[in-house]
């Protein structure tokens, strides 16, 4: 969905960027947000259509402005209902964006990136490599490509930044979609139904904590730093100590005292699912309200970890409980068509050679 046209793609600009917008046009700043209206919460995509506007200003649209959608390459559905799109970024690269349906809600898995520089080693998408930034038209745009497939009758109640790339390391591009997924004349989703999952880029994430409220989970994966170091390279930048006072940091922003970080954690055979571990992280989170999400590992050609059996789940997730922690484990969804999490490949055009692969602090390069 590469700008292929001088017309300026409307989608992924946030409300006072789309009223500036109309300001060139000489357009008051309300046909900017009946606009964000048609484009977010009716789906419409052709300025004619959008018949409370007047036709001189929809003729000017068309000529100077576009609402350019991506190619859908691929549509899969799983046996438990899950569906997953293949979207064509541009000639080279395409994500994948995944919807997890449930029977109160149904959750929207978006991508931030084509693949992810951060190179976890249990991670599908980490493996592959990276070669760009989405902007923030091509990540809003799997917002408005997944709606317009389900049709009303099964709204997207919740998005979660869980599918390919690190949000964090693409932050200037995600911080104006998270707005427009709040946003009253946008998807107007509660802070509570916007999940954004990060590695652990530590400097992002303040910067998060002061731009934007919305609902955080941290991948940890580990209880300590040498095997963190290993599984979440970017640990070996921003270790623990410095994430988990980040987490506080977070948490204890602002009006933001009654809400919880979400601590995923991969459950991984004989890596990390052992009770002196669990031990270990109950006391790693013990002064930081939270939740941890047990997900079990899911597999991929080529890797070398293996799913920790269901007991060893059960045990870890039950004493975590016994230390007062919400635990849930997380259910495997849309495993058969390789949609659930960690799983997802598209098709990535790697730009950076492994080897001179590492993870940064910084915005990932761009
Ligand atoms: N990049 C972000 C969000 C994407 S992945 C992050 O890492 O947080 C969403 C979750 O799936 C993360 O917790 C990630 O660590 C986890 N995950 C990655 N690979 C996985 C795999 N093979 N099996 C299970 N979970 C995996
Ligand atoms: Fe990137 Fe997240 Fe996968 Fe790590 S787990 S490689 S941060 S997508």
């Amino acid at each position: 969905m590469a700008a292929t046209t001088s017309k300026t793609n409307l989608l992924g600009l946030e409300r006072p960027e789309l009223e500036k917008f109309f300001g060139t046009l000489d357009a008051k700043p309300f046909h900017a947000r009946q606009v964000m209206q048609w484009m977010y919460q009716r789906g419409v995509a052709d300025f004619d259509s959008m018949t409370d506007l007047g036709k001189p200003l929809r003729t000017r649209l068309t000529e100077c402005a576009e609402i350019s959608l991506p190619a859908v390459l691929g549509d899969q559905l799983s046996a438990d209902g899950t569906r997953k799109w293949l979207l064509g970024m541009d000639e080279f690269n395409s994500i994948e964006t995944v919807f997890i349906p449930e029977d109160e809600r149904g959750t929207l898995c978006i991508s931030s990136q084509v693949g992810c520089a951060m190179n976890c080693s249990f991670c599908a998408t980490g493996k592959q490599g990276f070669n760009r930034n989405l902007t923030s038209a091509e990540i809003i745009a799997q917002v408005c490509v997944a709606q317009r497939v389900l049709g009303a009758a099964r709204p997207i109640t919740n998005v979660v930044f869980m599918g390919m790339g690190e949000p964090l390391a693409n932050y200037r591009n995600v911080l104006p979609v998270l707005r427009i997924l709040l946003d009253d004349f946008g998807y107007g989703l509660s802070k509570r139904r916007v999940t954004v999952s990060t590695s652990g880029l530590v400097p992002n994430l303040d910067k998060l904590a002061r731009d934007c409220d919305v609902a955080l989970a941290v991948s940890l994966h580990a209880p300590d730093d040498a095997l963190r170091n290993a599984l979440v390279p970017i640990n070996q930048v921003h270790p623990l100590a410095e994430l988990m006072a980040a987490c506080r940091r977070y948490v204890a922003n602002k009006d933001r005292s009654h809400v919880h970080v979400t601590f995923e954690y991969v459950m991984l055979e004989g890596v990390n699912d052992s009770l002196a571990q669990a031990r270990e992280l109950a006391v790693l989170v013990r002064d930081i309200p939270c939740k941890v999400n047990l997900i079990p590992f899911n597999s991929f050609p080529g890797t070398r970890y293996r799913r920790s059996p269901q007991a060893m789940i059960d045990r870890f997730g039950e004493y975590l409980w016994s230390r007062g922690i919400v635990t849930i484990t997380r259910r495997t969804r849309g495993e058969d068509i390789d949609a659930a999490c960690g799983q997802l490949a598209g098709q990535v055009q790697d730009r950076i050679h492994r080897a001179e692969r590492r993870p940064s602090s910084t915005e990932a390069l761009a």
